[in-house]
């Protein structure tokens, strides 16, 4: 028997669902179960959490900072972050240095990195890669709600009787949470599951409806229902009345499109039954969550699908009340977290965006800054296309990966490869990206760092450290504070702990906030040390009148715009990308079961290699026999971003002439398939967030 020494409460740092764990340490190791007080999941966790144990140890870490490929100490790499960043700043401005950070940072980590660069540098370009992830939905929820702010929470999960996936499968990205989903409708006969996804996927086979339509259709879908439901005289008129405004617009824009089930079958590509079985199922069904992900955030269109989708939880009433929603799956642990610091550069800190300068003018006051910015930077495809530029002179990357993951990979390659100065934190020695750095910080990782992150139902959790620094590893917020402190910006970085930093986020927050804003944790402000050693999981916001804090949002029927009333956003299908002539064939990229991002900690463990130990494309059938492949044959895709080398997979989850290939590898485990190489840099326009979901290539068998 094994005596445990320590146990620790903390949080998985995988993706949304933010699951707590119990983390038991004895003699012979460290091993992980499920908390289960945690209210995301109680007690399970998926097989990514499960493995953690096995991502641990001290192998491939990085434990020493770098500096030009040598080993140094911490005084030197300090100085020549501190030193590199002043002369380009005082050569060229600050506009010229950039961050680039990370949905896998810690709320502390992001505070810090933000005010440095927004209040004391002066440079508005930070971002994160959240804008691969997120932004499409923040910029829905605040075009619709005012503010971006998920309304439900994940209780509502056992009240619904519909639950309605839109792009997102979250049978393997979201498991914990489908598991709930799946007890519901084992348990009530009435209750169901509708899949929206070109793909047939892992969801499905739960699911008493599949939708699998044409990629890209899915504004042209939910205007669809918009009008039926007009048609059928399922509106809640009162809703509309008193709670909202520009209904009569947005219903328009969807008449004008989809005023027949037949033409949005057409658009759409599937059976008139199937549509109209859906479209009934939501009209019969009060209590509907309509949950969506990376589907419809990574798209030109991304902003609009949000808004097309919300549309129809308005025209319904089913919003603010329990069972019913339109619920956003955030990609990573702390996608949420980020956001609320202002790691978007189109945010400047809590919540607070550039278009009110009374507000703004409240941070600049709140941090006593000397430089504070007055208009948003470049947001992630813009920061690596002035890095190109060469507008963009020193970029400090925190905790993610671009080379792999930022669409025209190979692009970001010879955008660092030009870059005077590349800094790079990371836990690990050898990422894609540490290859281009010209500064390497040894950073803490899960297990060893502390802090907050937020999940998508907007709980914030504490990650606690359980293990010691390896080697001479730091937490990001120490590193970031010891820069500015060496770059002459000692008033606003003397944090020494983590607790600082978030009763000062929590504080900031709350300053002279007259309920305005929509984030709000100022109760949180005035913890002691060791309150925030205990915090148990809370959702915000969390004010002195809500202390246990607040699971839904709009109960009430007030939103955070200026009138008080949601907005109806009118919203058009675009027309739909075409496969040419010499790319004939679509792409769809995303994540498999047992891997994260770019397995830089997946990897790492053996249990989550046997489900997948290499990256594939999948085809349909009929187009196999067209290009006459075999199961398992080398193919390349290609088209003019570049080209992936991988094996062939058939299955007729897959439309026929659409692909699909898992968004993991990276050169550090299989040299030549890089799923990102093949996604041209096509972004909303609203939201600027990438289209990492539809691409055109040339297949050819090796
Ligand atoms: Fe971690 Fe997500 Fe799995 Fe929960 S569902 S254990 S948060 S990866």
């Amino acid at each position: 028997m094994n005596d445990i020494l320590t146990r620790t409460l903390t949080t998985c740092p995988y993706c949304g669902v933010g699951c707590g764990i119990c983390a038991s340490e004895t003699a012979k190791g460290v091993t992980v179960a499920g908390d289960s007080t945690h209210p995301a999941n109680f007690g399970r966790l998926c097989v990514k959490g499960s493995a953690l144990a096995q991502t641990l140890g001290d192998k491939g870490r990085l434990l020493v900072p770098q500096l030009n490929g040598e080993n140094c100490d911490w005084p030197t790499a300090i100085n020549a972050v501190a030193e590199g960043l002043q002369q380009i700043i005082a050569q060229h401005g600050a506009g010229a240095v950039a961050m680039y950070l990370s949905g896998q940072l810690l709320t502390e980590d992001y505070y810090v990195a933000n005010k440095l660069m927004k209040g004391f540098i002066g440079s508005p370009h930070v971002d994160t890669n959240s804008r691969l992830c997120m932004a499409s939905t923040v910029a829905g929820h605040k075009r619709a709600f005012g503010a971006d702010v998920v309304p439900g929470c994940y209780n509502d999960i056992e009240q619904a009787r519909l639950f309605v996936l839109v792009g997102a499968n979250m049978a393997w990205n979201h498991p914990v949470l489908f598991g709930r989903i799946q007890a519901v409708i084992q348990a009530n006969d009435d209750a169901r599951l509708v899949v929206i996804d070109p793909r047939r996927s892992a969801s499905c086979e739960a699911a008493q409806l599949h939708l699998k339509l044409r990629p890209g259709s899915d504004v042209l879908l939910f205007n669809g229902l918009l009008s039926f439901l007009a048609e059928q005289g399922k509106l809640d008129h009162r809703f509309i009345n008193l709670h909202t405004e520009g209904f009569a617009s947005a219903l328009a824009s969807a008449q004008q499109q989809a005023s027949t089930v037949e033409l949005v079958a057409t658009g759409c590509d599937l059976p008139v039954e199937q549509i109209l079985q859906f479209y009934r199922w939501f009209t019969e069904q009060p209590l509907s969550l309509t949950l969506f992900s990376q589907g419809v955030n990574q798209a030109i269109d991304g902003t609009d699908k949000v808004n097309a989708i919300i549309n129809c939880h308005l025209a319904t009433g089913r919003i603010g009340k329990a069972g019913s929603g339109p619920f956003s799956l955030t990609g990573q642990p702390n996608a949420m977290g980020g956001r609320e610091v202002g790691g978007l550069a189109n945010q400047l800190a809590a919540h607070i965006d550039y278009s009110d300068k009374t507000q703004q003018a409240l941070v600049g006051e709140f941090w006593q800054a000397p430089n504070l910015v007055q208009q948003p930077g470049f947001k992630a495809v813009e920061l690596f296309d002035a890095i190109e530029r060469g507008e963009v002179k020193a970029v400090w990357i925190v905790a993610t990966n671009p080379v792999v993951s930022m669409p025209q990979a190979d692009r970001i390659k010879a955008a660092l490869a030009r870059c005077p100065l590349v800094i790079v934190s990371d836990m690990y020695q050898h990422t894609d990206t540490l290859a281009f750095a010209t500064i390497k910080l040894p950073a803490l990782g899960w297990s060893e760092k502390d802090g907050t992150v937020t999940n998508s139902e907007r709980c914030i959790s504490r990650q606690r450290a359980l293990l010691p620094a390896p080697g001479q590893a730091k937490a990001d917020w120490q590193i970031i504070c010891d820069v500015a402190r060496a770059m002459g910006f000692s008033q606003g970085f003397n944090f020494s702990s983590a607790a600082q930093i978030f009763a000062e986020h929590a504080a900031l927050s709350g300053y002279k906030n007259k309920g305005q804003r929509a984030f709000n944790i100022s109760a949180l402000a005035n913890l002691s040390a060791a309150q925030y050693q205990q915090l148990n999981p809370v959702q915000w916001p969390v004010t002195e009148d809500r202390l246990q804090g607040t699971a839904r949002l709009f109960a009430d029927g007030e939103f955070f715009t200026a009138s008080g009333k949601a907005q109806f956003v009118a919203v058009y299908q675009r027309t739909l990308s075409l496969p040419s002539a010499a790319t004939p064939l679509l792409l769809n990229s995303g994540r498999l079961r047992d891997q994260w991002h770019t397995m830089t900690r997946t990897g790492r463990a053996v249990s989550l290699m046997q489900h997948y130990s290499e990256p594939f494309v999948t085809l349909h059938p009929a187009d196999a026999a067209l290009y006459g492949i075999a199961a398992g044959d080398f193919v390349q895709l290609s088209n003019a971003s570049g080209q992936m080398l991988v094996r062939a997979e058939i299955s007729d989850s897959q439309r026929s002439g659409e692909t699909f290939v898992p968004m993991h590898w990276s050169a550090q485990f299989a040299s030549q398939a890089r799923a990102d190489v093949l996604f041209a840099a096509h972004t909303d326009p609203i939201s600027g967030q990438p289209a990492l979901k539809l691409s055109q290539v040339a297949l050819r068998r090796m």
